[in-house]
């Protein structure tokens, strides 16, 4: 670990190290997320067993957090879901779209497959905008995240482009899906028009120009 670096956990560690303290009366400071086996050493703790014991405790309330942030996602989703096409799914079938179970309102397999894909579409933007919210990077209006990098501009390797996104072109960002009709169709990562990447760069110039960068 380098010298003086601070660690910075993840939201989800922290809440639930927070939850774990009040829920065990512990006070066990962030510092050592990271070290699991130094509880051992705290004097609340007596044995290594118990230790052992308080760390599989605290990984059980991480999983119940993580799942809860996801479930946020998740609900967030269906909610933009039901917007974009007029559905009225409730929020309890929130997990059963997921698996593409018969939701009501569905009328066919092929409707459940779509509206199951196009769920898993909208949360994984809502995540990746999120990500890239959090690193301070830029998203144009009008654009979203792409969905093949997930905002890095970086994908596989090949030794034309070396590592360059070819669904974005490097930029991070892509065209927001079009509402059209009852549906909603979206672009497919990767078939960008020349047109539409010179698009992409002039409004993310624009919008540099007017942040003043
Ligand atoms: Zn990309």
């Amino acid at each position: 670990m380098p010298e003086g670096k601070p660690i910075r956990y993840k939201k989800e560690y922290k809440e639930a190290l927070r939850r774990f303290n009040e829920r065990k009366g512990l006070n066990i400071p962030e510092s050592d997320i990271g070290n699991l086996t130094i509880w051992k050493q705290i004097s609340t703790v007596a044995t290594l067993e118990e230790s052992n014991h308080l760390t599989a405790e605290y990984l059980d309330t991480v999983k119940a957090v993580q799942k809860e942030f996801d479930r946020n996602f998740k609900l967030k989703a269906l909610h933009i879901l039901n917007e974009r096409t007029g559905r009225n799914i409730p929020d309890e079938w929130v997990d059963e779209i997921q698996q593409a179970y018969n939701f009501p309102g569905a009328t066919s397999h092929n409707d459940i497959i779509t509206t199951h894909n196009q769920f898993v579409d909208i949360k994984n933007e809502l995540r990746n905008r999120a990500k890239m919210e959090k690193a301070g990077k830029l998203i144009p209006d009008g654009y979203q995240v792409c969905g093949r990098c997930g905002g890095s501009g970086r994908y596989s390797f090949n030794l034309r482009d070396q590592d360059r996104c070819y669904g974005c072109g490097g930029k991070g960002v892509v065209p927001t899906k079009k509402k059209s009709g009852k549906g909603w169709h979206g672009d497919k990562p990767g078939h960008k028009s020349a047109s539409i990447k010179a698009k992409t760069n002039n409004v993310l110039r624009q919008a540099q120009i007017r942040s003043g960068e």
